[in-house]
């Protein structure tokens, strides 16, 4: 979609900071990090949440976990443990409509999350 930031990052319109990436999927650095680590994994596809990438493409899944795992072992946090975050909607406070799970770590994460 040519309107839509995600979709620019993948077409390597605009510039991001590419952590991993595989047939389906790219993970880069969240440009307002709000922890040591903090990438998103998105699906190369355009599709508006995780339950659209279950719902259209859900072979897509398994690329967008699997690079989430494979960010925590290249960040060094897969021992220590994170975080993957998928807000979706109005009240999962979704700013960008581009599926996108958030991969969090190396500090302990609050719970309940606000
Ligand atoms: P969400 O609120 O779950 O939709 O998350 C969207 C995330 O995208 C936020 O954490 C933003 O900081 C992040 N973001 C927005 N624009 C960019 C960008 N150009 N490069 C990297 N991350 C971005």
């Amino acid at each position: 979609m040519a309107d839509c930031l995600f979709c620019r990052i993948v077409a390597g319109e605009i510039p991001a900071d590419i952590v991993a990436e595989n047939d389906g999927a790219v993970a880069f650095r969240d440009v307002n990090p709000v922890a040591p680590t903090h990438a998103l994994v998105i699906p190369r596809e355009h599709l508006e949440n995780v339950a659209e990438i279950a719902a259209k493409a859900s072979a897509t899944l398994g690329d967008v976990l699997g690079l989430a795992a494979e960010v925590a072992a290249k960040e060094g946090i897969a021992e220590t443990g994170y975080r993957l975050v998928a807000n979706t909607g109005r009240d999962g406070h979704q700013t960008v409509f581009h599926a996108h799970v958030h991969v969090l770590g190396g500090r302990s994460m609050g719970w309940p999350p606000g």
